[in-house]
């Protein structure tokens, strides 16, 4: 493999994204404004993942954005992954560890790449589960940066999860308070992200590795805007010792609808059949319901979901997406004509649907959502309010973030952690007549939702501000990038 030297006194960024898209997606995103801001930017692949991920780029790349990809085969068939199987929304669910370890393989390719570089890299830029990464941070001394792609309330719930261990003493599903942040936010221990909600001895030793891990790292990169998350940013800097830098929405590097159309894959929709079915709708009279990249929710509950579209008789979008389940769901939508008899307001896309444009349409009024903090902060980008379900991960924080603390959202009242890949075991958790309520709630033109509209407009507006030039966003990435400088 021919090696590029990076340029005279250029920084230059080694990025290594998590084989998940939703940690893929903000992290091409993030290395297209490092670019813009100077920095030469390598990102580690796979050759799946580097085209279905990277085409985004392609003609930023093409115009001299100094963006290359460095790709290594993953050993799939070493692994016994199914071919072409790169990411984490197309593994069978009881194989997603086994990705994992094939990606930990490409360490020694990396460190070879590494190694035979001179200069070596700025700095590592990777998500604090490839523990891998710390290792040969460490081995080359170079300082690493953990990009998770979560928010600041995250990470300060985590923080004060980890320090209190108050759910150790709650039932279940007794709610208790998180001592010590900025508003009162209640959880119960059912709500809790896995690595506080597992009781097994793996997952505890692996939390401890991550601690440590993250405490030995430089820094952490934050996709969110310190305006949208008041007193929670702050008190994050406080703990990180001003090595944290809020510097999205990420989304919003992508301007123009011809990109945005590409972002995460190739849409299953054509583009214009899609705008022209939004333009045909009253602005803000449209659900869209998109339950993340690697939902496989059980068709017994995604039924529920239809019904709820169905019975709210409004214009909806429904990403229909049940991973290996999806034959199921189609077979009932299928068996239902629920197709045919919803089709003078309802739109399924199957497969990838192209989120950010469909969401920046003035015809959406309200995005049902899992809660996943990219999809989350692109309803906040396009000044959408959100029905909030979320289902795992920290999915149940970033519910309370939007219904609570911005106020921009209507919750469907789930309960429980879905833990992925185990859905079977959870069934139907909630109805369609909680979810249509939820829906309902969320359009409904009186005061409430009103303000919420409001609400989420001014949100969109600050969003936008903090990223272009002079805004909080832009400033953080300019101190990031100094303070690589200087270690440099
Ligand atoms: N996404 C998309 N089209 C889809 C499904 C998802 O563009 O059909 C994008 C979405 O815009 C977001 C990402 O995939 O950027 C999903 O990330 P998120 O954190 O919301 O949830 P996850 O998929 O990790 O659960």
């Amino acid at each position: 493999m021919a090696l590029e030297e990076p340029h005279g006194t250029q920084l230059h960024f080694l990025v290594i994204p998590i084989t998940s898209p939703g940690h893929y997606i903000p992290t091409i995103d993030m290395a297209k404004l490092l670019a813009q801001h100077g920095v030469r930017v390598t990102i580690v692949t796979t050759p799946v993942n580097s085209i279905r991920f990277g085409s985004i780029l392609d003609q930023a790349i093409q115009s001299g954005l100094p963006i290359r990809y460095l790709e290594f085969p993953l050993p799939t068939a070493e692994f016994g992954l199914p071919e072409g199987c790169e990411s984490l929304d197309e593994v069978p669910s009881d194989l997603a560890r086994t990705l994992f370890l094939a990606h930990s393989s490409l360490q020694k390719e990396v460190e070879q790449y590494i190694e035979n570089l001179n200069p070596r890299p700025s700095c590592i830029v990777s998500g604090s589960f490839l523990l891998w990464t710390a290792e040969t941070a460490k081995k080359f001394q170079i300082p690493r940066i953990i990009f998770d792609g979560m928010n600041c309330f995250t990470q300060m719930i985590n923080h004060v999860l980890y320090l209190t261990k108050v759910y150790e003493s709650v039932d279940e599903s007794e709610s208790f308070v998180l001592p010590g942040l900025p508003d009162r936010i209640e959880l119960k221990r059912s709500q809790l992200s896995f690595i506080f909600n597992s009781g097994s001895k793996d997952v505890a030793d692996l939390v401890e590795k991550l601690r440590v891990s993250e405490s030995e790292a430089y820094g952490v990169v934050i996709n969110s805007a310190q305006e949208l998350e008041q007193g929670y940013a702050d008190e994050y800097q406080k703990i990180k010792e001003n090595k944290a830098w809020c510097v999205g929405p990420l989304s919003l590097c992508h301007k123009d609808v011809s990109e945005k159309a590409l972002r995460g894959n190739k849409p299953s929709i054509n583009e214009t059949e899609c705008l022209n079915w939004l333009d045909s709708k009253d602005n803000g009279s449209v659900i869209y319901a998109c339950l993340g990249s690697i939902s496989r929710m059980e068709p017994d509950q995604l039924v529920e979901l239809a019904l709820a579209l169905e019975s709210s008789n409004r214009p909806f979008i429904w990403v229909v997406r049940a991973g290996p389940k999806t034959p199921k769901i189609e077979k009932w939508i299928d068996d239902e004509g629920f197709e045919e008899r919803t089709r003078d307001r309802g739109l399924l896309i199957r497969g990838w649907a192209p989120q950010l444009v469909i969401l920046s349409h003035p015809a959406i009024g309200g995005f049902l959502t899992h809660c996943g903090w990219n999809s989350t902060l692109e309803g906040v980008c396009a000044g959408v309010p959100m029905v909030t379900w979320p289902q795992f991960q920290e999915q149940f924080y970033n519910e309370k973030l939007v219904v609570q603390v911005l106020r921009i959202g209507v919750s469907v009242g789930a309960q429980n952690v879905v833990h992925w890949g185990e859905e079977e075991k959870s069934g139907v958790q909630v109805k369609s007549e909680e979810l249509r309520k939820a829906i309902e709630m969320l359009m409904e033109e009186g005061k409430e939702g009103e303000e919420r509209r409001k609400r989420a407009k001014e949100l969109s507006k600050l969003s936008h501000i903090a990223i272009e030039e002079g805004g909080s966003s832009h400033q953080n990435m300019r101190r990031l990038i100094e303070d690589i400088r200087k270690l440099s």
